[in-house]
This record gives structure tokens, sequence and C-alpha cells, in this order.
């Protein structure tokens, strides 16, 4: 099961991805995790990369390219996996349709004061990237990691100054690409205007009636 999932930051992508990882077997994998953690690595990928990232800016298409085809190209990646950040330009759409074309792309759609008051309460963890959000899934110690005990901290581009400008910016980058697997019929557009607990069995109730279709559950 090949998938792609979109979604502004802040509509919960992360948590669906761990859910739909959880049920299917398969990883998830996010462009952006990558190289952040090439970046804190200060490999020569995260070398060349952490301009961009300090600038949020993209990564050009050949490097990023080269990264996810050598990532699908891995063991775990044989039964399918979720894709999340990637592709974020046609150029890289039109790539991963010639090496691993996505059987199905979640578009997920909130409303901007829902995604505002998601992202200025999330909280991650500095050493194993679980999740936590201050109101609607915090950990059980405040500021500490549930899995890991490590502290947990609030991502530089989650500062609120810079919110309205990465939705901008979303809107911007992504809508190509979202008519691009319109037209190809293989997008799924779901509302995460609910929390996580709602949204989550609709995601994968979605999966499972298409692979249903397929004859492949
Ligand atoms: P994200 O966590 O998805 O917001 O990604 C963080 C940063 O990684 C972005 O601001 C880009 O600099 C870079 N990045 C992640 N995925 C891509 C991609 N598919 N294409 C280009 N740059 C990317």
């Amino acid at each position: 099961m090949k998938l792609v999932f979109i979604g502004p930051p802040g509509v919960g992508k992360g948590t669906y991805a761990q859910a739909v990882s959880q049920r299917f077997q398969i990883p998830h994998i996010s462009t952006g995790d990558i190289f952040r953690e090439e970046v804190k690595r200060g490999s020569e990928l995260g070398r060349k990369v952490q301009y961009y990232l300090e600038r949020g800016l993209l990564v050009p298409d050949e490097i990023v390219v080269e990264v996810v085809k050598a990532r699908l190209s891995q063991d775990d990646c044989r039964r399918g996996f979720i894709l999340d950040g990637f592709p974020r330009t046609l150029a890289q759409a039109e790539a991963l349709e010639g090496f691993a074309p996505p059987d199905l792309v979640l578009n997920f759609v909130a409303d901007d004061s829902v995604i505002v008051e998601r992202l200025s309460g999330r909280r991650v963890c500095s050493k194993c990237g679980a999740i936590y959000h201050v109101k609607y899934m915090p950990p059980r110690f405040p500021g500490t990691c549930d899995k890991c005990g490590a502290p947990l901290v609030v991502r530089k581009d989650d500062r609120p100054e810079v919110i309205a400008e990465r939705l901008a910016l979303y809107r911007e980058q992504f809508s190509p690409i979202i008519s691009y697997y319109e037209r190809r019929g293989k997008l799924v557009t779901i509302s995460a205007n609910a929390q996580a607990p709602e949204v989550i069995p609709v995601v994968i109730s979605t999966i499972e009636r298409f692979l249903r279709g397929r004859g492949q559950l």
C-alpha cells in the first residue's frame, strides 16, 4: 500500500501516519524528519540541506528525490509506505510516479483556526520525535516524553509568529500537487477538524475500503 499524506502543518498528519503505520505495518517516512535528523547528525547530507531548512526553503528536487528513492528501496518499504512531506513540487510528484507510483493520496483539510490552535500547543520530543499537544495529547509529566523521558520542545517553525506564513506557503506549494493527484483519480480528501481519536478511524476505514475495492483485504 503506497500512500501519500498531504495536509497543512498542524492538521495532524504525523498522528494519523503513526496509526496507519501500526495498523498496516508500513513505515511512515517524513522527508522533513529525515532532513532534521541528518542536520542533527552533521552528516554530509545534513550539511547540504541545513541552509535550506534554516530558511524554510525547499531543498532542491534532485537531492530530495535521491533521498526518497534510497529510503523507499529499503527492505521495510516492500509492503508499502506512507510518504509525508513528499512530493512538494510537481517535479517531485512526477519523479515519484516514475519509481514508486502511489496507490492513494490522502488530502487532510482543517479550518485555519483549528490549525493555529494545534500548532501553538504542539510539543515534540527532542530525542525520539514523539508528538504531544499540551491540551489534547499531554504527556504524563509536563515537558517530558512518555516514551523515552527526554525533554519536549517547541519546534522552531511552530512559533506563533511563523504559523500564518507557513499556512500561506503550504497553499501555494501544494495546490498544484493536489490538482495533479485529483486529475489522476488518486486523491481522497478527509476532514480533520475533529480530534485525532475521531479522525483516525475515518482514515483507517478509507484505506480499508480502497484495499477491499482492489480485493487486497
Ligand atoms: P517539514 O517538516 O515537512 O515541514 O520539512 C521541513 C523542511 O525540510 C522544509 O522546510 C524543507 O526545507 C525541507 N523539506 C522537507 N521535505 C521536502 C521536500 N519534499 N522538498 C523540498 N524540501 C523539503
